[in-house]
């Protein structure tokens, strides 16, 4: 099965799902889904295996690995335990499943509908379900329930996978029919993605499982079987295998956990800032907002701004990382958007033979499903997108965090927090902090090095003028405000360096000119511009992670230079301090996704993003680079 799936991997096939039978059998792999009593078994097998009524009772973070998510009955049996069991304030349960064949909506509807005190879980699972794409997907089901769907080829999947798991449950088919769920290699991953004393259960005490599971390191005890079964395993580890899949200088070598409750203070309060201080909310902790302009004053405050989606060919980590972060940008607009985010549709046009040929070979490779890209005569529509008013988007993710304004002026991290200094003199003492003040993180000693800079945009507001039914965009874009009229856009300028945004009218003439094709005879006269500061990467690509400390990265990847294959040290990175920047014009898509991946990498838990794509926005690349770079030169 292994090949055939890796072979699906620009889209994964469906699951065929024979209905004749007692139970829901998979057609491809000959095996049921589940026993006739299924959330029986679920309960008897993987909860109890595992231990979970008990465990969480007294936990913070819980977090659950799946092999075979299957109809997600096991995961929706964990969700109502979950919700049943008086907890800590501010618990949260996290659950993690591979998939390489997903369920469609009814099947999954079909297969719990057996069990009425699992409706109302199953109508919201459905409600949520990710279209059928490779990768990872989070999905925030209730405040405090996450369920993070790798969807891909088992192996594959686990060894991209990062975050730490407190019970696995081990449900691939029955280990004769399907052995590549089966194997030592899947194992040894689930052990390295375990926490210490993490236990896992299954239905199967087959031998070669047996050895599989002992050979990665876990304990092993049989207890009675659910039905006819007679057996069934059980087991622990306490000490995992330390080893990251992570290169070395992308690795942290101290990382913090923090735990729900934590305090977050969080510099910038635009896109980038409030997606952090709602990730926060998400994790149980309590942000607050450090910014002297208010709420999206800079390039987050524009009138319309798009939600479509950057799609690159090649499958890459980065392509990887647009293509989720405008599915989980769309989850997100679905479950908080107000009549703030107009759900228009966005229409990429192709303007030229190059364009068109481009857009058949996004259609070729399905990066997105037929249902979330439609060919057109004129381009490739997106149904889902849309146009949001960008300050009533910032409002809505920064929600009630707190807000104190004023500027920084210093901040000192150190293991137990982050002080961060104003310029009205006060001190504030976090648990941790996040930069994600664009491109002024510039101005903060421990994030100077980073290679940001700004570019200024303008775009043109029209009130009074009769937009689109949708947006368009093709390059330069035309879009209906949420709130009415027509924007269009946007300029890119080179700027000094400090350098304020100003509005001019040959911008505004140049946006005219540029739309003149689909909207003849806009009159400058009737546009509000609005200009502002874009921060921008050499790589195009945003910065999202701790930020690496400079005094341990030259002494201790300088060998880099000489070409040196040795075993490097794992990076040491400034104490509690995370960056998020370099958004470029895309921050209202990408943001929330980044902000996610953030959160987790201080929490420990399963990240909504593979190990690549945390290195493709590791803000160490650049540095990491640079020394490589030194290595060719020195060669020629
Ligand atoms: N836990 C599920 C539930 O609650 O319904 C049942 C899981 S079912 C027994 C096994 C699942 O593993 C199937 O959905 C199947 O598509 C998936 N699977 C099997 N082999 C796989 C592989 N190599 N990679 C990814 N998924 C696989």
């Amino acid at each position: 099965m292994t090949g055939e799936a890796e072979e699906e991997n620009k889209r994964l096939s469906a699951a065929k799902v024979d209905w004749d039978a007692s139970a829901p059998r998979s057609i491809l792999f000959d095996d049921i889904y589940f026993s006739g009593d299924g959330a029986a078994e679920s309960e008897h097998v993987f909860l109890k295996g595992n231990n979970l009524a008990a465990r969480f009772s007294s936990v913070y973070v819980f977090s659950i690995g799946e092999l075979g998510f299957g109809t997600g009955l096991n995961f929706l049996s964990a969700w109502k335990l979950w919700r049943e069991t008086k907890k800590p304030e501010d618990a949260r349960l996290r659950f993690f499943s591979v998939e390489g064949f997903p369920l469609g909506a009814d099947d999954l509807a079909r297969s719990h509908e057996a069990w009425p005190e699992l409706a109302a879980y199953s109508a919201k699972l459905r409600a949520a379900s990710p279209p059928r794409i490779p990768g990872v997907h989070r999905i925030e089901l209730e405040d405090d329930v996450a369920l993070t769907l790798h969807y891909g080829e088992a192996r594959e999947a686990l060894q991209r996978a990062e975050g730490g798991v407190d019970a696995w449950f081990f449900d691939g088919f029955s280990p004769a029919k399907n052995p590549a769920m089966w194997s030592p290699e899947i194992f040894a991953e689930c052990a390295r993605l375990s926490n210490p004393g993490a236990t896992f259960a299954t239905f199967t005490v087959a031998g070669d499982v047996r050895r599989a599971i002992a050979s990665a390191g876990f304990t092993l005890e049989k207890r009675p079987g659910f039905g006819r079964k007679r057996e069934m395993l059980c087991g622990r580890i306490d000490t995992p295998p330390a080893s990251s899949r992570r290169a070395p200088w992308f690795q942290n070598a101290k990382p913090s956990r923090l735990q729900p409750g934590a305090s977050l203070g969080v510099i910038g309060g635009g896109v980038a800032g409030a997606s952090i201080a709602h990730a926060a909310r998400r994790a149980g902790f309590k942000p607050t907002i450090i910014e002297e302009k208010g709420l999206a004053a800079g390039a987050s405050g524009n009138p319309a701004g798009l939600i479509m989606p950057r799609l690159d060919l090649g499958g890459g980590p980065a392509s990887r990382f647009f293509l989720h972060s405008y599915l989980y940008t769309i989850r997100l607009l679905n479950e908080i958007g107000g009549d703030w985010f107009s759900p228009c549709g966005v229409l990429l046009r192709a303007e030229n033979d190059e364009a068109r040929a481009r857009q058949k070979r996004l259609l070729d490779d399905a990066l997105l499903p037929p249902d979330w890209m439609a060919a057109r005569e004129d381009g490739l529509f997106f149904p889902q997108g849309g146009v949001v008013d960008a300050p009533a988007y910032v409002a809505a993710l920064a929600g009630d965090a707190q807000f104190i304004h004023a500027s920084v002026v210093s901040i000192s991290p150190d293991e137990d927090g982050v002080t961060v200094r104003m310029n009205d003199g006060a001190a504030h003492h976090f648990d941790a902090l996040v930069i994600a003040n664009s491109i002024d993180a510039s101005r903060i000693l421990e994030a100077r090095a980073l290679p940001l800079s700004a570019i200024a945009g303008q775009i043109d507001w029209f009130p009074d003028e009769t937009p689109p039914a949708h947006a368009i965009a093709f390059g330069p874009y035309a879009a209906p405000a949420p709130r009415g009229g027509l924007v269009i856009g946007a300029t890119y300028e080179k700027i000094t360096q400090g350098a304020a945004a100003q509005t001019s009218l040959a911008a505004t003439q140049s946006n005219i000119e540029a739309v003149s094709g689909i909207l003849p005879g806009l009159d400058a006269n009737n546009a509000r511009p609005r200009a502002s500061l874009r921060c921008q990467t050499p790589d195009r690509i945003p910065i999202a992670g701790p930020l690496p400390d400079l005094c341990f990265f030259a002494p201790s990847y300088d060998d880099l230079r000489l070409g040196k294959q040795r075993a490097y040290p794992p990076a040491e990175v400034v104490p509690r301090t995370h960056i998020l920047s370099g958004l470029g014009s895309r921050g209202l898509v990408t943001a929330p996704l980044a902000a996610a991946m953030i959160l987790t990498e201080m929490t420990g838990e399963p990240s909504p993003a593979d190990h690549e794509i945390a290195e493709a926005l590791h803000p160490a690349r650049f540095f990491i680079r640079d020394y490589k770079r030194a290595q060719h030169i020195r060669k020629k």
